[in-house]
């Protein structure tokens, strides 16, 4: 991919709102996302020169502009100056494009500092049950473009054994109405059983998340999350899903160092796990509690997030491993991140 679009996705990525021309009429479903970096907000995904972000819009202001031309061509301006020759709407199918991606409960019991889902207006809680995510899943499929189903949850009432028994009967509901499909799950556990029974159930891939690169800065944003208890299960998931079906978000700009942040990726890839690599994005869910737990975060730049990027690749390339072997979540959608051997 050209260095120029790299820089240009990364500095998408992690701007502002697209402005939207007056009266224009949004060709996609607009999702309201309750996971990710766009939780709490309207958004919709685009493409351009085979990469893809998701972005919220406004009528009203932002940092980008979507402009239209004569034959309806849609092309994208940077703060008043030309920033992209064209780009295009990419359909959603449910948080994401190509994959029906729920939430099976966004509230949590535990208050990661950089997390907005526990802090969402109760509205924003769809309450699905697994009957409904499967036929959801199943009518997607069956009119959109779906390689996957995505499932995410918070920790419901402090237990995660409970959370665990969710994502089993949901992940059994989506395999009963769609035998064939990858099924792709980001739990919190704790425990060799529950890594066990997502995989017995029928899930094909699953996100253990690390969230820090180093266990100090890991016990300021994480406090009620086990950090030893997270790699032990990252070993079991290795062993019950297989080396490169198993990832781990390390989200960078916490204040850990460049060294910091390469040997937390180096352990993941020698335990087999891919590393998913996201840069910290501060907003209106999060700014107190980030202050809080490390004072208040440098914003990552873009040149910072393409030099990641790249070192995320080398990584890999060292330890034999490609984002590609993953086909679920956020290394699929790649809405988010730079994701080495897809977007360079
Ligand atoms: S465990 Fe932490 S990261 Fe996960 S949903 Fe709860 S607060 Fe967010
Ligand atoms: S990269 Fe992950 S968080 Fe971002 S839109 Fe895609 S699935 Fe959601």
């Amino acid at each position: 991919m050209e260095e120029d679009l790299i820089f240009k996705k990364a500095t998408l990525a992690l701007g502002g709102d697209i402005k939207l021309p007056e009266g224009f009429e949004i060709p996609v479903r607009v999702s309201h996302s309750t996971s990710g970096p766009g939780a709490g907000k309207d958004s919709v995904a685009f493409s351009f020169h085979g990469m893809r972000v998701k972005k919220s819009v406004s009528y009203e202001k932002g940092e980008f502009e979507l402009r239209e031309r004569e034959d309806g061509k849609l092309y994208l301006t940077h703060r008043g100056e030309p920033f992209l020759d064209e780009i295009e709407f990419d359909p959603v199918v449910y948080h994401c494009p190509e994959q029906a991606f729920f939430t099976l409960d966004p509230r949590c019991s535990f208050g990661c500092a950089f997390c907005a889902s526990p802090r969402l207006p109760e509205k924003d809680y769809k309450g699905l049950t697994d009957e409904d995510i499967a036929r959801m899943s199943l009518e997607a499929y069956e009119r959109m473009h779906v390689v996957a189903v995505s499932l995410t949850s918070g920790v419901m009432n402090d237990d995660v054994d409970l959370t665990a028994e969710r994502f089993v009967s949901c992940i059994k509901a989506v395999r009963k109405v769609l035998p064939d499909i990858k099924i792709g799950i980001e739990p919190y556990a704790d425990s060799e059983a529950q890594i066990k029974a997502f995989k017995e159930a029928g899930a094909d891939e699953i996100k253990l998340n690390i969230q820090a690169a180093t266990p100090e800065i890991f016990a300021r944003v994480c406090p009620d999350l086990d950090r030893k208890a997270i790699l032990e299960c990252l070993g079991h998931a290795v062993r019950y899903f297989g080396r490169g079906h198993v990832t781990s978000n390390i989200i960078f700009g916490l204040g850990e160092t460049r060294e910091e942040l390469e040997k937390c990726m180096s352990q993941l890839c020698e335990m087999g796990v891919i590393p998913t690599v996201r840069s910290l994005r501060r907003n209106a869910y999060n700014a107190e509690t980030l202050r809080k737990a490390i004072g208040e975060p440098v914003p990552v730049t873009a040149e910072e997030m393409v030099e990641v990027a790249r070192m995320h690749k080398e990584v890999l390339s060292r330890y034999g491993m490609d984002t590609r072997t993953f086909g679920t979540m956020c290394l699929e959608c790649g809405c988010c991140d730079l994701v080495p051997f897809r977007d360079l």
